[in-house]
């Protein structure tokens, strides 16, 4: 099969692999679609410290069950599934309490073991999540980041009726904006530089602070009546951003910090403290939050379909990163190492 590998910074390789064999408890996917994702790009940079040379990437991951380990296994062959990417050890105090998001040996799929940029994946069984009939599998591959948005609105519990800033278009952004919508939010501000992700951020009927020209602290001010909003979701992760939290929350509103900082960020602690501000960190995902991913595409009360921007072959991976970090049109691009089986 063909398949995308990482092999040290700034090379991928598109060649042939052998089809995975299954181990106990596993299903072989045929992948049908595969999301680009910026943890993707760390990777291809160098960056990321756990990828190791020859893993194949990819962890967004939509396809067909076209080879069961046992006939006890739940998951017929033939079925549409999306992939839960994570990996745990199962034993330690997190996993045993049910937070095997939080692991102690966390992992995933595309870094820690092969992913989803090829013709075939193999998963565990209790990693997969069966796609209802009218979600298209190219929806489907948005479930994984789409998860990430659902486990951030409800640990931020957006509520009917609240005021929400979102820092940062990328697809982590526009998903937490559309999920804190489809939780009752009335009004949803996204703040980002990037005029194509702000345009983006526009059609998808969200405000927008175009912030390489106005300050977030003042729109959301204007927008509320002075208060600033009840919670603030940073999907942009720069220390730049994390300076304006305090300013843009009201007082006893919630900063939720989404993307993942790799230097340590000012915030000004006296000012959360004085005004009883609550921040919280969020990852991934759980079994619960990929369900609710998928009734919500199922039930068309979150639509994704506007943030694909390109659907193409696995070919094309270097050459979509690249596009990434240059700042091009791109949201999310989906790779098709099949040529897209529906
Ligand atoms: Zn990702
Ligand atoms: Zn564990």
């Amino acid at each position: 099969m063909r398949a995308v590998r990482y092999q040290g910074a700034h090379t991928l390789t598109v060649d042939e692999a052998s089809v995975p064999t299954l181990g106990p408890g596993q299903v072989l996917i045929r992948v049908a679609f595969a999301g680009m994702c910026g943890t993707d790009v760390h990777i291809y940079e160098g960056l990321h410290p756990r990828a190791r040379p020859g893993v194949i990437l990819g962890h967004e991951i939509s396809g067909e069950v076209v080879a069961v380990e046992n006939r006890e296994l739940p998951i017929p062959v033939g079925t549409h599934v999306v992939v839960e990417p994570l990996l745990a050890c199962g034993r330690c105090v997190a996993c045993r309490e049910g937070n095997y998001h939080l692991c102690r040996e966390h992992g995933l799929l595309g870094i820690d073991a092969n992913g989803g940029f090829a013709e075939f994946v193999a998963v565990s069984s209790e990693r997969i999540h069966p796609v209802p009939a009218g979600v298209d599998l190219t929806e489907a591959a948005l479930v994984e980041p789409l998860a990430v948005a659902i486990h951030a609105v409800r640990r931020g519990s957006v509520a009917v009726g609240d005021h929400v800033l979102v820092f940062g278009a990328g697809p982590i952004g526009l998903l937490t904006a559309l999920a804190a919508r489809s939780a009752g939010a009335a009004l949803v501000v996204v703040s980002e530089v990037v005029p194509f992700r702000l345009s983006l951020a526009r059609k998808l009927g969200f405000l927008v602070v175009d912030a390489a020209r106005e300050g977030a602290a003042e729109v959301i001010r204007d927008l509320t009546g002075g208060l600033g909003a009840d919670v603030v979701f940073d999907a942009a992760a720069a220390p730049a951003t994390a300076t304006q939290w305090v300013p843009v929350t009201k007082p006893s509103g919630t900063i939720v910090a989404l993307g993942i900082f790799t230097r340590p960020a000012p915030v000004d602690l006296g000012q959360v403290t004085r005004h009883e501000l609550r921040i919280l960190g969020t990852r991934d995902y759980t079994f619960a939050d990929f369900r609710r991913a998928l009734e919500l595409l199922e039930s068309k009360r979150i639509d994704v379909r506007e943030l694909i921007t390109e659907v193409t072959d696995l070919g094309e991976a270097e050459r979509t990163i690249l596009r990434i970090k240059a700042g091009k049109d791109v949201m999310k691009v989906l790779l098709a190492p099949a040529g897209g089986v529906r």
